[in-house]
């Protein structure tokens, strides 16, 4: 069914935010994307940022607009897990039987390319414009350099928040009657560290694994990048015996490295000084309904569900809640309030149940992957 065109701002240039873009363009639709953030395309971050598994779901998202192929050509493909067990040679669990695999790709490399290609499809992009506020009956949006100063306003026929775990479009929508919000933080959190190439440019341990060091309450993983270097993440409990409260100094850096991580310590890039340069970040489940007003406002990606990342499945979520809204669209055409209430009521059940999932993995890969006799029951859609 074809749409009337439409008028519409997505706040959000996220991955989220630059894929619904192409999507809604595609439909004919006239698109302008706000951002609070400089253009990602400008900045320098040498090519490593945090690391993503893009799973079937993320994939099927972008063939249906046609990207796939070239946003394969920044990925690595993943087809098992390479467990380092403590005294113990390094094993493997694959994935999926035939060569079925979960794609490592860096967030920055991947946003700088979405937003390349929805330009190409005639998206206009505002960098450094926050939205503070939004009128949700009239579709208005307000932006400016700072909450006191002077604002600009914006009509829109429709809003779209694509603004992430702590959105400001959702924000306002929270201080309406019935609307329900929750949010969890849980006691882990996380710190990126990176494993160096080697000097001829390969990776230091196997390319197409997702490696983990599962070590009960807390574990380290890694994730390949394209330029040889692995992103690495560890996730530990803020307090506690084994805590990020009890490493203060470089020495105590490189002495809890050293017991828990031997193998890896020697390969960390200035380990002690990147652990204390890179932040401690916590991690968050926040669950919200309605996620529409009328026809005019939906919140769409982690605006609408953020979740924990142990399952690998946040943004792989957020481009399913795009693939299942240009279905519904498809069906509705030009009723949007019809297309808004069956988006929301078919995704919510789906977003409840991979925050749970994703909530229990942790458990999974922490722990139980150390276990040799562990058999991977569910296939390739998890880290
Ligand atoms: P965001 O990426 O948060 O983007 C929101 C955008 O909105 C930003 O550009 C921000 O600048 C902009 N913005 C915010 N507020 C405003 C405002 N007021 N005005 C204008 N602009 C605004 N997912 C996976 O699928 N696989 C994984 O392996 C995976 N690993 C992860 C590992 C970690 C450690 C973490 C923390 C997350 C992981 N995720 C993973 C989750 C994934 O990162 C998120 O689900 C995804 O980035 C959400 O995309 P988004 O576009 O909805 O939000």
């Amino acid at each position: 069914m074809t749409q009337t065109p439409k008028n519409i701002a997505i706040i959000g240039s996220g991955l989220v935010g630059s894929l619904l873009a192409i999507y809604l363009r595609k439909l004919g639709h006239q698109i302008t994307v706000y951002d609070r953030r400089p253009d990602i395309r400008n900045v320098e971050f040498s090519g490593r940022s945090i690391n993503l598994a893009m799973s079937n779901r993320g994939w099927t998202a972008l063939r249906e607009v046609g990207i796939e192929n070239e946003v394969k050509k920044i990925a690595i493909p993943l087809d098992k897990r390479a467990i380092h067990v403590e005294g113990q040679p390094e094993y493997y669990q694959k994935y999926g039987k035939e060569g079925e695999a979960i794609w490592s790709i860096s967030r920055g490399i991947l946003n700088r390319r979405m937003i390349d290609l929805a330009e190409e499809a005639g998206v206009v992009f505002r960098f450094e414009e926050k939205v503070w506020d939004v009128n949700l009956p009239e579709g208005k949006i307000y932006t400016g350099a700072t909450e006191k100063g002077k604002w600009k306003e914006y009509l829109y026929d429709i809003v779209f928040g694509c603004d992430g775990a702590f959105s400001r479009v959702r924000h306002k929508m929270q201080r309406r009657s019935r609307f329900n919000y929750v949010q969890e933080f849980i006691d882990v959190g996380y710190k990126e560290l990176t494993i160096p190439a080697n000097e001829d440019g390969t990776h230091k341990l196997d390319k197409h694994s997702f490696h983990i060091w599962p070590r009960g309450k807390f574990m380290f993983i890694a994730m390949p990048n394209m330029d040889g270097s692995f992103t690495c993440t560890l996730f530990l409990p803020f307090e506690g015996e084994v805590s990020f409260e009890k490493i203060n100094t470089k020495e105590e850096a490189k002495s809890f490295f050293n017991t828990y991580f031997p193998d890896v310590a020697p390969v960390i890039e200035d380990l002690s000084t990147d652990f204390f340069n890179n932040p401690t970040s916590a991690l968050v489940t926040i669950k919200c309904y309605p996620w529409t007003y009328w026809d005019k406002v939906a919140l769409v990606g982690d605006s609408a569900h953020a979740i924990v990342p142990f399952y690998g499945q946040g943004m792989n979520a957020g481009f399913e809640d795009i693939y299942a809204l240009n279905k519904i669209i498809a069906k509705y055409g030009d009723d949007w309030e019809q297309i808004f209430s069956t988006y929301q009521t078919e995704r919510k059940p789906n977003a409840d149940a991979i925050a749970e999932l994703s909530y229990r993995n942790f458990v999974e890969m922490s722990s139980m992957t150390a276990d040799p006799n562990f058999i991977l029951q569910k296939k390739i859609e998890k880290r």
